[in-house]
């Protein structure tokens, strides 16, 4: 039996709850990782979409930043042995440290995410990839648009490249904004990102490719030759020339890794005086 819980949402937190139990249950059903796991939820809030990856019966840790909220899924679930509560924020939260509590288990990391952090939270999960199999994410939806858009479109850009190179991404389905408490102003999407470093082991230098990556698209109307020379050694540009009248929404992931390789080539040239 659910506790009554007396709640004021928050802004300040994101918190808009799910309010559809069968679309809590198709994000538990949407994980393809299988077992054994350990299953992470960020924000379980009010506990609709905990109830039913509980039903797993694998280990459970949830990260709850409320504390009303966190002591009322402690007082709910507490009685579980596979239910784990950690107050606090899951942006400071030692991720690492967590995951090799459960060596054996593959980690799948799941949660209808705070609108505010959802860029903290993506990138967060980026730098932990080698060490998570799958997250399944609830957010807005023109960032899961943003996600898996195709080069050459207007929402290609920082978010999907730095992701790609870490996970294989795909938009599950659309969740209306009805479907939350309070009802937020724009509907939302359900992501998954399946971990993979198959990209990430072709880049030469993944600090040189992030600051490429960042820098163009800071400048997304600008041909790469213009944006990028502020960056680069002098005289590089003559040995870029099949890209540099491109602008960066135009390059596919294998076209930034192959450049940035290029790039990282030729500045091991330069500092080493060739
Ligand atoms: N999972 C619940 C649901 O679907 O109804 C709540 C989703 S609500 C969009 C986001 C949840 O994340 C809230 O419970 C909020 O308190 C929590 N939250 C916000 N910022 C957080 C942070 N930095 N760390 C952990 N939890 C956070």
């Amino acid at each position: 039996m659910t506790k009554k819980l007396a709640h004021r949402p928050s802004r300040k937190w994101g918190q808009n709850f799910l309010t559809d139990a069968n679309v809590a249950r198709k994000i538990a059903a949407a994980v393809q990782t299988p077992p054994p796991r350990l299953l992470i939820e960020i924000g379980p809030g009010k506990g609709m979409l905990t109830r039913y990856l509980l039903e797993y019966q694998e280990p459970y840790v949830g990260i709850e930043i409320d504390p009303q909220l966190a002591a009322y899924l402690k007082e709910t679930y507490g009685n579980l042995p596979h239910f784990h509560l950690l107050e606090g924020d899951f942006l400071e939260m030692d991720l690492q440290a967590l995951v090799a509590n459960y060596p054996e288990r593959h980690p799948v990391v799941l949660g209808n995410i705070p609108y505010n952090i959802t860029s903290p939270i993506l990138f967060k999960l980026l730098d932990h990839a080698t060490r998570l199999r799958e997250a399944i994410l609830m957010v807005q939806k023109e960032v899961a648009l943003r996600l898996v858009a195709d080069p050459g479109t207007k929402d290609y850009g920082i978010l999907r490249i730095l992701t790609a190179v870490w996970a294989d991404v795909t938009y599950l389905f659309t969740v209306p904004a009805a479907r939350f408490y309070p009802r937020p102003k724009v509907d939302s999407a359900v992501v998954r990102l399946q971990f993979s470093s198959r990209y990430a082991e072709q880049i030469a230098d993944y600090n040189l490719f992030r600051t490429i990556v960042r820098h163009s698209f800071q400048q997304r109307r600008k041909m790469l030759k213009n944006s990028l020379i502020p960056l680069l050694p002098e005289g590089i540009m003559d040995k870029l020339k099949d890209v540099w009248r491109k602008r960066p929404e135009q390059l596919s992931i294998d076209e930034w890794i192959a450049l940035s390789n290029q790039i990282a080539q030729i500045q091991r040239g330069v500092t080493s005086g060739e």
